[in-house]
């Protein structure tokens, strides 16, 4: 280990009021306009004396040198924008396993599930088929899970919606003159590629071949790839997808997911 390195462990000491991130939630960022992350109060503040100003220099000893806070604040630019990107719907956003009310015995396994995942990530072999009737907390879990392993881990991520509009956004790609025109090599390697993907309501496409095939294709990439991939559905996959592509689809899924059933009274009457 070089000399370099050994000074830059010893210089960071997070505490476990901001579980080791040096970065806790703003509380009060939705009604101050402010930045929903910032640098924790307890152990990366109290040593900040660069005043939170770019680029966190401070002058001591006739030197310029790095801020005791400048990794954490590079780590929370970095984080903001991945999040910028990812797809997480407004309502979910910036939401934290402690938000995630486990109101039955299926609920309080899959956030367990969701605290090993987050903890161990990236040595984590299976991502997460949440599947169960609407309204019990599958995409709010999903994306909090997405939330805390971008936080904690920098690491890119995605958020789909399959609907009418992800495939009408799509197909438009192969359509002359719109913006996207060709576009659809380059989103759907983007989608294969990506570190953590959540796929919300994924189903059954019955409606067009090439709609099942795409989803299809994506499972299979992502497979092949072992990215990490969450999974809701309306649907138990077992009895869904058993028939579709000689049940290769669904051996796919469970080889690279975790089923868990979501079910139960309607979670958002209790928000
Ligand atoms: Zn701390
Ligand atoms: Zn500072």
């Amino acid at each position: 280990m070089s000399k370099n390195s050994t000074d830059k462990e010893s210089k960071v000491q997070y505490c476990s009021f901001c579980d080791r991130t040096g970065i806790v939630k703003n509380p009060h960022y939705l009604h101050m306009g402010t930045d929903p992350l910032t640098p924790c109060p307890k152990c990366v503040l109290t040593r900040c004396s660069c005043g939170g100003e770019e680029p966190y220099f401070i002058y001591s000893d006739g030197m310029i040198k790095d801020c005791y806070c400048r990794d954490t604040r590079m780590r929370i630019a970095k984080i903001a924008k991945i999040y910028r990107l990812s797809g997480v719907d407004k309502k979910y956003q910036w939401r934290f396993l402690g938000d995630f009310e486990s109101i039955s015995k299926l609920a309080s396994d899959a956030k367990s599930a969701a605290y090993d995942i987050v903890k161990n990530y990236p040595k984590v072999k299976k991502g997460l088929f949440l599947w169960g009737n609407p309204g019990t907390g599958k995409t709010l879990l999903a994306s909090i899970i997405l939330t805390e392993l971008i936080i904690h881990h920098a690491v890119e991520g995605k958020f789909i919606k399959i609907s009418r509009t992800f495939f009408n956004r799509l197909r438009a790609t192969f359509v002359e003159g719109s913006d996207t025109y060709g576009e659809s090599a380059r989103i759907e390697q983007e989608l294969s590629d990506v570190d953590v993907l959540v796929i919300d309501d994924f189903g059954v496409q019955r409606d067009s071949p090439w709609e099942q095939e795409t989803l299809y294709n994506l499972v299979d990439a992502r497979y092949e790839a072992e990215k990490f991939t969450i999974f809701t559905s309306n649907n138990n996959p077992v009895k869904a997808l058993q028939e579709l592509s000689q049940g290769r689809v669904l051996s796919r899924i469970k080889e690279m997911s975790r089923i868990m059933e979501l079910s139960g009274e309607d979670y958002r009457n209790k928000m």
